[in-house]
């Protein structure tokens, strides 16, 4: 086993993503002492009886006190006032990061409440299933999946490469990127996705009332594999289309249009532009195989748990 990489880490937020970096941390030994707080008592009992953290801490102000690392991992939403809070009680020479699944915003929220000799990097693990809370993470959570960083202009580059190596340690492979390119980038592969499985759950709800069980009853003909993101949590996917709302609806318009050109043509019998489309789209989920961010298995495998992948 290697030093510790970070001699505290804070986790505000015991939820999915920080209890997985927790199990990392505590399997690589990448952590001298971890310190969780979450809004709920429950979840930081839960968190010290699963025994992810080391300590539990009252308030997000009296878990960062001498943390050279602090994660924020709670929705995206929740980020500005818990920056404000800890701010004043920031260690010198710390590195504050922050796991959202949009960017911008969340820079916008933290960053003036990071004092002078206080590294900001915000991140985003590209890695998630549609559970929640502190029972639901485990260590592997990372393997082999993106962490992108973006670090604003001027961030110390040696604060920066820790982080990524925290990141390597736990598996993932880390890019950087711009945070606007980033939310726009996720916008197509993961937030609008999101959004469409939540409303086809909707369409099928309605249809549910013709057709009673059998939707539930048929849904491996598609419906199962294309919803199960739609069973992820509301309050952060919430955020998530509060907080990305241009990239999204840049987005969701160019889908929009997509999806009338197909109506188009199955109302008008196009038997050529639906073969071409659909040749065309099967050609770029092939890609995205080959490219390791899924399997080629019948059910994309998702029949092993820890493999399951899905982000926002
Ligand atoms: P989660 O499992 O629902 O956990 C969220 C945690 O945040 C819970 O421990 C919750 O406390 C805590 N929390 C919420 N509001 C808080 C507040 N005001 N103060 C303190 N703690 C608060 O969520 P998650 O999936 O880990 O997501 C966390 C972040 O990671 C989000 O920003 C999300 O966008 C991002 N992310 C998620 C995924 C994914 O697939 N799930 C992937 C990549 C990134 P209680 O337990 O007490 O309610």
């Amino acid at each position: 086993m290697t030093a510790p990489i970070y001699n505290r880490v804070a986790l505000i937020g015991l939820g999915l993503i920080a209890s997985s970096m927790a199990h990392a941390m505590k399997t690589g030994g990448l952590a001298g002492e971890i310190v969780g707080y979450a809004k709920s008592a429950d979840s930081r009992a839960v968190a010290l009886e699963i025994g992810f953290i080391d300590r539990a801490a009252d308030t997000a102000a009296a878990a960062v006190v001498g943390a050279d690392l602090v994660v924020l991992a709670v929705p995206v939403g929740a980020m500005g006032a818990i920056a404000a809070d800890i701010g004043p009680h920031l260690l010198p020479g710390a590195t504050v990061t922050d796991v959202g699944s949009v960017k911008q915003a969340v820079i916008d929220a933290v960053a003036p409440h990071i004092p002078e000799g206080v590294h900001f990097v915000a991140g985003h693990p590209i890695a998630g299933t549609e559970h929640s809370g502190p029972r639901s993470g485990f260590a592997s959570l990372f393997k082999n999946r993106w962490w992108l960083l973006t670090p604003a202009e001027g961030t110390d580059p040696a604060a920066t490469a820790r982080l990524r190596h925290l990141c390597e340690s736990m598996g993932a492979k880390v890019d950087e990127m711009e945070a606007a390119h980033h939310d726009l980038v996720l916008a197509v592969t993961s937030h609008t996705p999101h959004l469409i499985a939540y409303t086809m759950v909707g369409v099928a709800d309605d249809l549910r009332r013709v057709t009673d069980s059998e939707v539930i009853q048929y849904s491996a003909a598609g419906f199962r594999d294309f919803t199960r993101i739609a069973a992820s949590d509301p309050t952060m996917w919430r955020d998530v289309f509060l907080t990305n709302k241009d990239a999204t609806l840049e987005i969701l318009g160019r889908f929009t249009e997509e999806l009338f050109a197909l109506q188009r043509a199955i109302r008008l019998g196009d038997g050529d532009h639906l073969h071409a489309y659909f040749t065309r789209t099967r050609a770029i989920r092939r890609g995205i195989i080959e490219a390791g961010q899924d399997t080629a298995a019948p059910d994309f495998g998702r029949a092993q748990p820890p493999a399951k992948g899905n982000a926002g």
